[in-house]
């Protein structure tokens, strides 16, 4: 595609595909000329005890929804090709991986900028495009393309959600039933955040407070973490004096399920 002077447009991803994916890829073909996903649950982002063992794979399924969007390539490596017996090799985004996510997750974000660099390394992509749904995730890879100077853009896709408000992620099919109607809690308490501050509330302590509240209230609900921070550098914010991220991780029976929002603008 190189050779041939094609614009190639990437879009990494674990697999077991919705339209959250799809959009990313139906986006990224108005970028370039050609698209190439991959497919690929990275183990060194997982810490034991995870759900590496459990994450769900459908191979067949993947490849007809991608063939469908029209991809023009697919990677889909296996983890001995990735990762050699010895591996010793790791990009870590130091500050940016030390916030939300990376608090109970300490090795995620050096698991994520690795596998992207190696993809990025292999696929050799002009443009590539990831999700706001993981807006943390979005945010490290900016900065390590920016710090090793990769000459890739970055293009952040916006959130795909169910109709009534949930974000799709291959990890709602953990939820039974009733979870899956706790699972709502995220959005919906997003969007009284959004309210209360159009209202004029300022104070993000006591949005928090009233989220945790709200979440806590539905059954088989864990909190991990509801914060309100610069969207810039993911530290708390106290007043909402300008536009913030609202970022929420919840563990909602066997699924963390994670979700934001940019509020006040
Ligand atoms: P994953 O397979 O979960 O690693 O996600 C692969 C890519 O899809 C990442 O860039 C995610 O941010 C993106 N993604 C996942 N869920 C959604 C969603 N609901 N809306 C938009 N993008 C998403």
């Amino acid at each position: 595609m190189r050779s041939q002077g094609k614009t190639i447009v990437f879009v990494p991803t674990m697999g077991f595909l919705h339209d959250g994916h799809l959009s990313l890829m139906r986006e990224g073909k108005t970028y370039g000329d050609d698209l190439v996903a991959s497919i690929f649950v990275n183990p060194t982002q997982f810490a034991p005890g995870e759900d590496l063992a459990s994450y769900p794979i459908d191979v067949e399924r993947d490849l007809e929804l991608i063939h469908d969007v029209g991809v023009d390539a697919v990677f889909i490596p296996d983890t001995n090709e990735m990762y050699g017996k010895n591996f010793q090799t790791y990009v870590n985004v130091e500050k940016l991986s030390n916030h939300l996510c990376g608090i109970s997750r300490p090795i995620f974000f050096r698991g994520v900028a690795t596998i992207v660099i190696k993809l990025f390394n292999i696929v050799k992509p002009h443009v590539a495009v990831f999700g706001q749904k993981d807006y943390q995730q979005l945010i490290v890879i900016r900065q390590m393309v920016r710090e090793l100077d990769l000459d890739i853009e970055i293009v952040g896709a916006p959130t795909i959600r169910e109709p009534d408000g949930l974000a799709m992620s291959s990890r709602n099919t953990y939820l039974t039933t009733d979870q899956r109607i706790s699972a709502l809690s995220l959005y919906q308490s997003m969007k009284k955040a959004q309210e209360a501050i159009e209202k004029g509330e300022q104070d993000a302590t006591r949005i928090i407070d009233t989220t945790r509240e709200f979440i806590q209230s539905r059954s088989d609900t864990e909190i991990d973490y509801i914060s309100i921070c610069d969207p810039d550098t993911l530290i708390d914010v106290k007043t909402i004096d300008k536009p913030v991220l609202m970022a929420l991780a919840v563990k909602v029976g066997k699924a963390r399920l994670i979700d934001n929002m940019i509020l006040g603008s």
